[in-house]
C-alpha cells in the first residue's frame, strides 16, 4: 500500500476499523482464503502504526447479501461509527465491497470526509477531503455497481435462452435424476420411485394432502440433498404436510419442464426496510411450460386435477396475520405440548377455540394437544397486557429492551454461523467415514473418532447458539410503543376499537403466547413471551364442561351433607329453600333433587326413633335372642310397636319392658316351637 504518508497523527490516535465480508454463505464455506485476507487486514493495520487495542474487526455481515445496507447491521454499525467520528480508517479488501450499493457508498464516503477518515484498500490509501482520491473511489463504486449489472445482465439473458430450450438446469425434485446425456429421468432407485408413485395414489384415494401424510406415518421418505456436504446423497425421513403439498404441486411430476415458476422481488416495508421475497406465480404467467419434456410420474390432466383438489382443500393460508375475528390470540398462540401453531376455530354457537390442528395433520399430537376456549386464554393475556402498561413501567422496559436488542444482535449473527461452520465440517468428516473401506479399520477408526469430535463441535455450537439467542425479536418501532403506552386502557376497551386493532395492539408487545393443557386435568398454563425479552407463565382453568355446569352448588352439597342426617327430605327441602339454595340446573329444590344428592354423597337419613325407643333387631341383640322372637311377641300384642313414616318398626323400650321381656326368655315357654313358621315382617 502506498501513500503512508497519508497517515497523521490524527488518525492514528483514532480506531482502525477493519471491515469483513462475503456476501453469501456458499462464499463463506468455499471461499476461506478471501476470508483470511480480510482478517489479514488487521496486521496491514498494525504495520501501519495503529496499536493492537485501537484496531476492531466488525464481521457481523458474514453470509449477508449485499446488495442493500438494510440488513447488514455491521455496515450501520459501520456507518454511525464513522458519523461519531471514532474511527481514524477503514480497512476493506475492495472498496467495493463496503457497500456494493452505490448510494450506500456514496454516503460513507461522504460522512468518511467530513469526519476526516481514511479509507484503505489493496491499492492505496485514500484520503476523502482530497478530490482526486474522492473521484477515484466514487468512480471504483460506480464500476462495480455496473459490472454488477451487465453480469446479471448476461447471465439472465443466458439463462432465459436456454430455459426455452429446457435446458437450463435446476434441481430435480426427488424421483428423477439426471442420465449421462443430462436428460432427466425418472430415478433408477426403485425405492424412491415406489415412494413418489405411492404419494400420488394415497393422494387419489384420501384426496387430501393431510390423508398423504397419514398413509405414510409408518413409511420414510426420501429427500436428495442439493449443495452442501451431503450433495447427491439421499437421507430418509418423516413426510410432511408441507412436503407433500410440495410434491403435489409440482408440475416435474407431470413430466412438464416449467421456468419462472417462483419470482423474486423486493418489497419495502413500513419502516422502509428492504426485503427479497419469492413468491409463486400462478400457472398463466409462468414463462416456459415445455410439456412431456421428461418421463412424468402422472399426466399433466391429472396434475390440473391435483391442482384444483388442493386448492379447494386449502381453508387457510399459511400466514397468519390478524383476522376481524374476536379470537385475541390467533395467529400468535402455540401449543405448549408440540410447539406448533395452534389454529383458530369457531363452534357452531360462534365461540371461538384455539386447537392445535397441525400435530393432527402431521399425526404427531400428544396427549396434551388439546383445544381450549378462546376466552379464558384471551382474558389472561389482556389483563396482564393491561398491568404492564403502566407509563413507568414502559419507559423501563424499552430502555432494557434497546440495550438487550443491540447487545444481541451480533453475538447471534456470529453464533448462527459458527454452528452453519460445525455442522458442514461434521457432515464432511461422516462422509469420509461412510466412503472408507470397511476393510481399512485403522483409517476407518481415526475418520470415526474424527466425525465424534466434530459431532461434539455441533453440541457446543449448538448449545451457544441457544444461550445467545434465548431472548429478543426485534422490537417495534420505540415512537410506535410509547404512544400507544400512554392510553392503552381506554383505547382497548372503547367499544370503536375492532377486534382486530386489539390484536395488533397486543402483538406490539407480546411475541406469542404458548398454551400447555394437563393431559387430563383442568388448569391451562398460558405462557407469554413478551418482545421485551421477558416471559411469564399464568395458571389458569378450563370453563367446566357441561355435566360440571350442571353438577349441584358446592355449598348446597355441603349443607345436605351436614344435615341431612338430621333432617327427613321434606325438612330438607323446605331449608334449603328457605336459605335460598339453588339446584346446578338453578331451579329451587325438591324431594327428588335432595334424595338424589344424598344418594350421590352417601347421606344417611335420620333416624325413625324417637328417644328411648329401638328396632327390632336391636332389641333381638340386647337380649340375645332371634328377630323372629321379637316379630312374634309384636304381632301376639305382647309387646307395644308403632310404625314409623318410612316402615319400619319402633319398639318402645323402657325399663319395664326390658324386665317383662327378659321374664320372658328366662320362661322361653313363650318361644315359638318353630319361628320360621310365623309372619315375619319384612325390615
Ligand atoms: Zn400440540
Amino acid at each position: 500500500m502506498s501513500s503512508a504518508n497519508k497517515i497523521r497523527a490524527t488518525h492514528l490516535e483514532r480506531t482502525a476499523i477493519v471491515y469483513v465480508r462475503q456476501s453469501s454463505m456458499a462464499q463463506v464455506r468455499d471461499n476461506p482464503e478471501s476470508r483470511a485476507r480480510q482478517y489479514g487486514l488487521t496486521e496491514e493495520a498494525a504495520r501501519l502504526g495503529w496499536p493492537a487495542s485501537k484496531i476492531e474487526v466488525i464481521d457481523a455481515d458474514l453470509g449477508v447479501s449485499g446488495r442493500s445496507a438494510d440488513r447488514r447491521s455491521g455496515f450501520r454499525e459501520l456507518v454511525s461509527r464513522v458519523c461519531l467520528g471514532e474511527v481514524g480508517v477503514i480497512f476493506g479488501l475492495e472498496v467495493s465491497r463496503l457497500g456494493r450499493s452505490n448510494a450506500d457508498l456514496a454516503r460513507l464516503l461522504e460522512l468518511a470526509r467530513l469526519t476526516d477518515t481514511l479509507v484503505i484498500d489493496t491499492d492505496g490509501t485514500y484520503d476523502l477531503r482530497e478530490f482526486n482520491d474522492r473521484l477515484l473511489l466514487g468512480l471504483k463504486g460506480a464500476m462495480s455497481e455496473a459490472e454488477l449489472h451487465i453480469l446479471a445482465g448476461r447471465l439472465q439473458g443466458a439463462k432465459r435462452a436456454a430455459a426455452e430450450r429446457g435446458d437450463l438446469r435446476s434441481p430435480l425434485p426427488v424421483g428423477y435424476m439426471r442420465d449421462a446425456d443430462g436428460g432427466t429421468i425418472i430415478d433408477p432407485d426403485q425405492e424412491v420411485s415406489a415412494a413418489v408413485v405411492d404419494v400420488f395414489a394415497a393422494f387419489q384415494a384420501t384426496g387430501s394432502a393431510y390423508g398423504v401424510v397419514g398413509a405414510f406415518t409408518s413409511r420414510r421418505f426420501p429427500r436428495r440433498a442439493y449443495g452442501g456436504a451431503w450433495a447427491g446423497e439421499l437421507r430418509w425421513g418423516r413426510l410432511t404436510h408441507s412436503r407433500v403439498r410440495g410434491i403435489l404441486s409440482n408440475p416435474a411430476y407431470a413430466g412438464a419442464y416449467v421456468f419462472g415458476r417462483y419470482r423474486s422481488r423486493q418489497i419495502v416495508s413500513a419502516d422502509g426496510s428492504v426485503r427479497d421475497t419469492t413468491r409463486e406465480q400462478p400457472r398463466t404467467e409462468w414463462a416456459v411450460v415445455i410439456q412431456d419434456h421428461h418421463p412424468g410420474y402422472i399426466s399433466w390432466d391429472q396434475y390440473l386435477a391435483n391442482q384444483q383438489r388442493l386448492a379447494a382443500n386449502t381453508t387457510r393460508s399459511g400466514a397468519r396475520p390478524p383476522r376481524e375475528g374476536v379470537a385475541l390470540c390467533q395467529g400468535i398462540i402455540e401449543c405448549g405440548s408440540c410447539g406448533r401453531s395452534m389454529s383458530t376455530n369457531y363452534q357452531a354457537n360462534g365461540r371461538p377455540f384455539y386447537d392445535c390442528a397441525d400435530s393432527r395433520a402431521d399425526h404427531v399430537q400428544t396427549r396434551a394437544c388439546r383445544s381450549v376456549v378462546a376466552s379464558i386464554v384471551d382474558q389472561v393475556v389482556a389483563n396482564r397486557l393491561l398491568q404492564m402498561l403502566s407509563p413507568g413501567e414502559v419507559a423501563l422496559a424499552l430502555a432494557a429492551a434497546d440495550e438487550v436488542t443491540q447487545r444481541r444482535q451480533r453475538s447471534t449473527r456470529a453464533s448462527e454461523l459458527a454452528l452453519e461452520r460445525a455442522q458442514f465440517d461434521a457432515d464432511r468428516a461422516e462422509r469420509a467415514l461412510l466412503a472408507c473401506e470397511p476393510e481399512n479399520r485403522l483409517v476407518g477408526r481415526s475418520l470415526e473418532s474424527r466425525w465424534e469430535a466434530k459431532l461434539a463441535a455441533v453440541a457446543e455450537a449448538e448449545a451457544a447458539l441457544v444461550a445467545t439467542r434465548a431472548a429478543v425479536p426485534a422490537l417495534p418501532p420505540r415512537a410506535e410503543l410509547e404512544a400507544l403506552a400512554s392510553d392503552l386502557p381506554t383505547l382497548w376497551n372503547a367499544s370503536t376499537t375492532s377486534a382486530k386493532d386489539r390484536k395488533r395492539l397486543l402483538r406490539t408487545l407480546v411475541a406469542d403466547v404458548t398454551v400447555t393443557s394437563q393431559v387430563a386435568g383442568n388448569d391451562v398454563c398460558v405462557g407469554i413471551r413478551w418482545r421485551s425479552g421477558a416471559s411469564e407463565q399464568i395458571v389458569t382453568r378450563r370453563p367446566p364442561r357441561q355435566y360440571e355446569a350442571v353438577r349441584t352448588p358446592s355449598e348446597a352439597t355441603a349443607f345436605i351433607v351436614q344435615r341431612g342426617p338430621l333432617l327427613t327430605n321434606q325438612d330438607l327441602v323446605a331449608e334449603l329453600n328457605t336459605a335460598g339454595f339453588k339446584t346446578g340446573m338453578g331451579r329451587p329444590f325438591d324431594v327428588d333433587a335432595v334424595q338424589w344428592v344424598r344418594y350421590v354423597h352417601r347421606v344417611p337419613s335420620p333416624s325413625p326413633m324417637q328417644v328411648g325407643e329401638l328396632s327390632v333387631n336391636q332389641v333381638a341383640a340386647r337380649l340375645g335372642i332371634s328377630a323372629d322372637a321379637v316379630y312374634y311377641w309384636i304381632e301376639s300384642g305382647q309387646l307395644a310397636a308403632r310404625r314409623a313414616t318410612n316402615g319400619r318398626l319402633c319398639v318402645a323400650y323402657t325399663p319395664d319392658v326390658e324386665a317383662a321381656c327378659r321374664k320372658r326368655v328366662a320362661d322361653s315357654c313363650h318361644l315359638p316351637a318353630s319361628p320360621m313358621t310365623l309372619g315375619v315382617e319384612a325390615v
